[in-house]
């Protein structure tokens, strides 16, 4: 890539309100926002000349200035079950994934949000590879955009779409929150993908001054990793967890939470450890610390990777786990494990890291420090 074409503004990252900004410093009428819009987002048109109700001048400055580049798909993996994983190349050369989940009457894209993850959590294969760089805007909502793409391709009559978005593939999406807001907003934008907020989840590991930020910007939907009902167990498996303890992340998720309105719960994420947090006892700290907090359970049977020391629980336990919740009236569902012979479960997203000379404890303190 030239210099000049590194430095072009990716308009595939453009929310509703950066096409209106640019168009109105243009001296253009701000609804052609619309129509551009629906160009990229629903015709997945790749280049301005197909956009034949916008005029000559206007295209060509937009092509002048800018590119409308989808990241590149490296490879496409297809599951015995259905499930889709693409290997995606992005800015920095390594390789991140997303993953489609099919399910009866839905469909679950799970999107990355950077190279890698600085959190280091001790049972993710992600946080194992460290931190390399941060996705784009625009390789972010370019993951949603070929999954879409794709999808229409091979289920032509529409029977097998993306309905729901989880920021749950590798990275920490609140690391990285000026490039995901714009991408999620594209997301929910009728505009833009069209999915209701509802069905759009960031998840994070903690990272209560990014909670903090979502509040008054965005109403997208929230979960939180937490897979302990205590500090002592959780700064050993979320690292983070030291920096902003439990008391301090539920308190801002309430305050998310309340802002919200309209009913909306925040999801708890438990992956269940066999040995480690599985024990009755666990289950009954996490009913009495989750008590009046507004909330669902879902609950992640740990998904063991090479080199990991810890070992999935058996169902009878994780059944054990959820019904002592669901006693004391919790809503709790079982994650199912998807796309086993592909790698493409909860925690198994490795992607392709290539520098791994930023995999190094110093490096990852940085990346915490500068982004909270
Ligand atoms: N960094 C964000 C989003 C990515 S992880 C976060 O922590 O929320 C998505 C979910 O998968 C998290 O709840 C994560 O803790 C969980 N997970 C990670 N590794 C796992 C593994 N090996 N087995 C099961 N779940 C895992």
């Amino acid at each position: 890539m030239t210099e000049a074409a590194r430095q072009k503004v990716n308009y595939l990252g453009y929310t509703q309100a950066d096409w209106r900004a640019l168009l109105e410093g243009l001296g253009e009428k701000p609804f052609h926002a619309n129509q551009i819009m629906k160009w990229i987002h629903h015709r997945f048109a790749g280049d301005f000349s197909e956009m034949t109700d916008i005029s000559k001048g206007l295209r060509e400055h937009l092509d002048h200035t800018g590119e409308l580049n989808e990241p590149e798909v490296f490879k496409e993996l297809v599951s015995t079950d259905g499930t889709r994983k693409w290997l995606i190349k992005s800015a920095s050369g390594s390789l991140v994934e997303t993953v489609f989940i099919p399910e009866d009457s839905r469909g679950t894209l799970c999107v990355s949000s950077q190279v890698g993850c600085a959190l280091d959590c001790s049972f993710c294969s992600t946080g194992k590879q460290g931190f390399n760089s941060n996705l784009h805007t625009s390789e972010i909502i370019g993951q949603l955009r070929i999954a879409m793409r794709r999808l229409a391709e091979v289920y032509p009559d529409r029977n097998r779409t993306v309905t729901n978005v989880v920021m749950m593939g590798m990275g920490e999406p609140l690391l990285n929150i000026d490039n995901v807001l714009p991408a999620v907003e594209l997301m929910m934008d009728d505009l833009g993908y069209g999915i209701s907020k509802r069905k759009v989840t960031v998840s994070t590991a903690g990272v209560v001054p990014g909670i903090e930020k979502l509040i008054d910007t965005t109403d997208v939907s929230l979960a939180i990793s937490l897979h302990a009902p205590n500090d002592e167990l959780r700064n050993e498996l979320v690292p983070i967890n030291k920096k902003y303890p439990i008391a301090r992340l539920l308190d801002v998720c309430a305050t998310y939470a309340r802002n919200l309105g309209e009913k909306r719960t925040i999801t708890v994420e438990y992956t269940v450890i066999d040995g480690v947090n599985d024990a009755p006892e666990h289950a009954r700290q996490l009913s009495r610390l989750l008590q009046g907090f507004p909330c669902k359970i879902n609950l992640i049977p740990f998904n063991p990777f090479p080199g990991t020391g810890y070992k999935r629980p058996s169902m009878t336990a994780v059944r054990a786990f959820q019904d002592r919740l669901v006693r004391d009236g919790y809503s709790v569902t079982v994650r199912t494990t998807r796309g086993d012979d592909i790698n493409a479960a909860c925690g198994q997203l490795v992607g392709q890291v290539a520098d791994k000379t930023r995999r190094q404890e110093k490096y990852r303190k940085i990346q915490v420090e500068q982004a909270v």
